[in-house]
């Protein structure tokens, strides 16, 4: 059935459109073995990928092997962040043009890096080369690890490389969610996670290959003979790796095929897009019962042949550097950026670690790094600290990162993976909340109140935060109000976000809220994005977008009071299209 349904896609029915009418949004732009680039919905296509090369894994149908060499060169050369996230754009929640890899505005469901490490698997199964498992493992330790909290009860849709806790990028919410209206992601990591062991050996008649490396007991039944194998580590934390082989048959000759991941080379991941700035290898090892054995990997893989008696033990030693990785100059969203790795993990700065806004640092790359281990939840997890300084806070000279998977468990702080390398950028990557608008009005502002302090409160703690000036309509108890924001030029609008003031009593979220914008001196009322709502969320912005090309002169906010009570707002903010 799989191999039916590859030989119509793009072939029987082909959608008239654009968006998610587009024939390239479910790939059936072309007959898939006409197919050459990655497009389209991402999740749809890494699901495809791996169904062709489950078929010709399973049929001998090499006629999908160009395709699927060409799709996978275009993915890992053109359109993968180094997260190993997929799929960069929202709306189509797809690939975009290649090498548009923004990181605040990415969108890369974790769904779509599932699919990344499904794809990648099947790839190494049809072609015994560790490049493809090497991508799975960046995919599986960042993106999808990122995808769940260190609990297992709160997810994420949605994996930017930069938040700045304002924008509510996860679904409507600027953190991590215990469930979704399309609930694919918590379940995908629900059936991921548990699928992982049954993919760390993988065998043939007398070759055993080890691809992902944790503790684990398993039994691989060779043609010969079972061999059992015990497999101690603490990877990636630990650079040892060591394994116990017992064969069924005293002295059975097999093969066994260790990985030696693309990180201990030259650069972090497979393919054009990414580098380290020193490129000297880490010097790796393999012992055979104490012995340092002089290997080469052979596609990724070294390999140890020879009559193994029970109790052999293998050990591998990865060091486990701390690596500048800079993108090739297409990606304008890394120009003058960089990005810390160690193994495969990929690091990044939390506010909760650091004094200054983490994108208000630059680093000054150095030798002078210590690793220390986090406390409570993250207790097992490894932090790095370096030289950096920030343009925000003058006496900060160094950066605390965390690995990107385990973000967001401490409340709902901004983040960054690639960290700027000079001031200006830093500069530039630092919110500036009233750059938009000229003047406010409102139709009641209670007389202790500022209408203003919507435009300089970036970052309120809560919706009760009373340390900060707010506007509200006190004591207009259930009376409509209209709050006017009038901008300094036309913009074409990317977003427009309200935090609500709360106080539990006399001024509460409202009843209900609904938004205008004015186009040549008119009023017209707001077309929210399909998937969008009016919300009245406390704790957080509520944004909505537009859902076609506007032009606007000036906003207007109408708000539907609670009968009972008056409503307040502690800020707005106004995003333009970049
Ligand atoms: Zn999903």
């Amino acid at each position: 059935m799989a191999q039916k349904f590859i030989d119509i896609r793009g072939v029987t029915y082909q959608p008239e459109g654009e968006g998610v009418m587009a024939p390239s949004y479910a790939q059936q732009h072309l007959p898939v073995r006409e197919q050459t680039k990655a497009v389209g919905h991402a999740v749809r296509a890494t699901y495809l990928y791996a169904g062709m090369a489950d078929v010709l894994a399973q049929t001998g149908d090499k006629s999908l092997q160009p395709a699927l060499d060409s799709i996978w060169n275009n993915i890992v050369d053109t359109r993968m962040h180094i997260t190993g996230g997929l799929g960069a754009i929202h709306g189509i929640e797809g690939f975009g043009p290649e090498y548009v890899l923004p990181n605040k505005d990415a969108y890369n469901e974790t769904c779509a890096a599932v699919g990344n490490v499904m794809f990648n698997y099947r790839m190494f199964l049809t072609k015994k080369d560790a490049r493809y498992v090497d991508v799975a493992e960046v995919a599986l330790y960042n993106n999808v690890l990122a995808g769940v909290n260190l609990d297992g009860n709160k997810f994420f849709y949605v994996n930017p490389l930069e938040a700045d806790a304002r924008n509510a990028f996860n679904q409507g919410l600027k953190g991590r969610s215990p469930w979704f209206g399309t609930a694919c992601c918590p379940s995908n990591i629900a059936r991921l996670i548990p699928q992982i062991p049954g993919m760390m050996y993988a065998h043939t008649d007398n070759d055993i290959y080890c691809t992902f490396y944790a503790g684990t007991s398993t039994v691989v039944p060779l043609s010969d003979g079972k061999v059992t194998i015990k497999q101690t580590t603490n990877y990636p934390f630990d650079e040892s790796v060591r394994f116990e082989i017992k064969p069924e048959q005293s002295k059975q000759k097999f093969a066994m095929h260790f990985r030696i991941p693309t990180w201990a080379g030259k650069q972090f991941v497979p393919g054009k897009l990414y580098h380290y700035l020193n490129d000297k290898p880490a010097e790796w090892k393999v012992l055979l019962n104490g012995k340092e054995v002089s290997v080469k990997p052979h596609k990724g893989f070294v390999t140890i042949e020879r009559a193994w008696k029970s109790g052999d033990l293998v050990e591998l030693q990865l060091p486990m550097l701390v690596r500048y990785n800079k993108a090739i100059s297409q990606v304008e969203a890394d120009i003058d950026r960089v990005c810390i790795t160690r193994g495969p993990l990929v690091y990044c700065a939390e506010s909760v670690d650091n004094v200054a806004m983490p994108a208000s640092y630059v680093v000054n790359p150095s030798e002078d790094i210590s690793i220390t281990k986090g406390a409570g939840a993250l207790k097992y997890i490894d932090f790095i600290t370096m030289p950096a300084h920030s343009v925000q806070d003058k006496d900060v000279h160094s950066l605390t990162l965390l690995p990107y998977y385990a973000w967001d468990n401490r409340g709902d702080d901004a983040m960054i993976v690639w960290l700027s390398e000079n001031d200006s950028l830093a500069n530039a990557s630092i919110p500036k909340i009233s750059e938009y608008i000229s003047d406010i009005k409102a139709t009641h502002t209670f007389d202790r109140d500022d209408v203003y302090a919507m435009l300089t409160n970036g970052y309120p703690a809560n919706s009760f935060d009373t340390s900060i000036p707010r506007w509200t309509s006190w004591p207009q108890k259930g009376e409509e109000q209209i709050v006017e924001f009038i901008l300094k030029r036309p913009i074409a609008l990317q977003s427009f976000s309200v935090y609500w003031y709360d106080d539990g009593g006399g001024v509460q979220v409202p009843k209900s809220w609904s938004l205008e914008y004015k186009q040549n001196g008119e009023w017209k009322t707001f077309p929210i994005y399909v998937t969008d709502e009016y919300r009245m969320l406390k704790d957080q912005y509520n944004m909505v977008h537009p859902g076609k090309d506007i032009t606007t002169e000036g906003l207007r906010l109408r708000i539907v009071p609670l009968p009972h009570a008056a409503v307040g707002i502690l800020s707005v903010q106004i995003e333009e299209v970049k």
